[in-house]
């Protein structure tokens, strides 16, 4: 017997993969410095986890309808309207299982076989399998070395067909932490409306925001053809919680809750109570120490790796990543996978090969560590390369 086309075609998450390993190292007693999975090291915070515990002891416990409660689509479309300058009606909201279920339902309800989405590299590791779920097929556009990543509509122009469906952006972005400003979300708007092109904007890392401000396609003319995408995963500490969700034009609104609603049902009941909480008060004191945190570790994570010689690293405008080019300490021909598999065997430093994200050479370090760790980690990287 054989397995579907549709599920041979996709890879394991690479990232969660090597959560996996890491995981089982330290079992086996190994000492490790994780810098690869994106994950919050933070506990969810008290008033939110709280919320949780509620839920359940209320009786909170049964199915709710599927987009999500009232409550809940009524608090988020507060929170993303008032985050961006708009207003959002709750009918405009869909609660799913997570960002990635949120990511999947609007592949699938925005793309026929054989349809193509612009997908700007380095990309988050699961974009082009769920675009390929969708049987529709990921358009990896690199912007050439000197743009330093930031991708423009003159980069994107040239893989325009008839078959382009949609545009991801990703500010600010996994892997790389750029920040796209309002003039260039501006630019990337025009161009999809040239095209006619849904922009599906994953704001995941809307709290993480180091410098500039986050600009949103969702907030000025781009937001009849934006689908934007959210959840707790990462600005409220709640990975574990599955709860995200989806901003748009109610019909694909619409699409996306009657897709879910043969699949998912409805996101777990406890969690949007949990979120109701945390979507209400989204500068909570405890959030707010969380991202002052996080702004000292990158401010020591770039001090330290800029002393290492020989490495580039992308400006982490927002986000928690670090990308570095390591491409002039690799051997000729070699993978920069095996590169990172080394870096964890001999130092015990993990990281992400570029190769998960579509541009080999680079190493994604995720700095949601303590410093402690960040600092130790850094100096065994230092060690690895002076071997090299
Ligand atoms: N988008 C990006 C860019 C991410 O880094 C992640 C990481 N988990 C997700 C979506 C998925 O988030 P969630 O945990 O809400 O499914
Ligand atoms: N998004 C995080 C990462 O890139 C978590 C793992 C995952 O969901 O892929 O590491």
């Amino acid at each position: 017997m054989m397995l579907s086309q549709r599920v041979r075609t996709i890879e394991p998450s690479a990232t969660l993969g090597l959560n996996a390993i890491i995981q089982k190292l330290r079992a086996d007693g190994r000492d490790i410095v994780n810098f690869s999975v994106g994950e919050p090291d933070f506990d969810t915070p008290e008033f939110i986890r709280a919320a949780g515990i509620a839920a359940i002891e209320g009786g909170q416990t049964r199915y709710t309808p599927v987009p999500g409660t009232p409550d809940l689509r009524r608090a988020v479309a507060e929170f993303v309207g008032a985050e961006r300058g708009v207003e959002v009606a709750p009918e405009e909201v869909v609660i799913c299982s997570g960002a990635k279920q949120a990511l999947t339902e609007a592949f699938l309800a925005l793309c026929d076989p054989g349809d193509e989405v612009l997908l700007p590299a380095p990309y988050w590791v699961s974009y082009p399998d769920e675009i390929r779920l969708a049987e529709a097929t990921p358009v990896v556009v690199t912007p050439p070395e000197e743009s330093r990543f930031r991708i423009t509509p003159e980069h994107l122009e040239p893989h325009v067909t008839p078959r382009t469906a949609g545009l991801i952006i990703n500010s600010p972005s996994n892997p790389t932490g750029i920040l796209y400003d309002a003039e260039e979300i501006a630019a990337l708007v025009d161009f999809a409306e040239a095209h006619d092109l849904w922009i599906i904007s994953d704001e995941i890392y809307e709290r993480f925001v180091f410098s500039g401000s986050l600009a949103s396609p969702f907030s000025g003319k781009g937001r009849e053809r934006t689908i934007l995408i959210s959840g707790l995963s990462k600005s409220f500490a709640c990975t574990g919680w599955r709860l995200g969700w989806a901003v748009g034009d109610p019909s694909i609104i619409g699409g996306m809750s009657r897709l879910q609603g043969h699949t998912a049902s409805n996101a777990c009941t406890i969690s949007q109570y949990a979120a109701l909480a945390a979507v209400r008060e989204p500068r909570h004191p405890d959030l707010d120490a969380m991202i002052e945190a996080f702004a000292e570790r990158r401010e020591v994570a770039l001090k330290r790796l800029g002393e290492i010689e020989g490495l580039d690293t992308v400006n982490p405008e927002g986000a928690f990543y670090l990308y570095v080019d390591f491409r002039r300490f690799l051997a000729s021909g070699e993978a920069t996978t095996s590169f990172c598999e080394s870096l964890l065997d001999e130092k015990g430093v993990a990281t992400v090969p570029g190769e998960a994200f579509g541009t080999p050479g680079w190493v994604r370090l995720s700095y949601a560590r303590s410093i402690e760790e960040i600092e130790r980690g850094i100096s065994l990287i230092a060690d690895h390369l002076k071997v090299r």
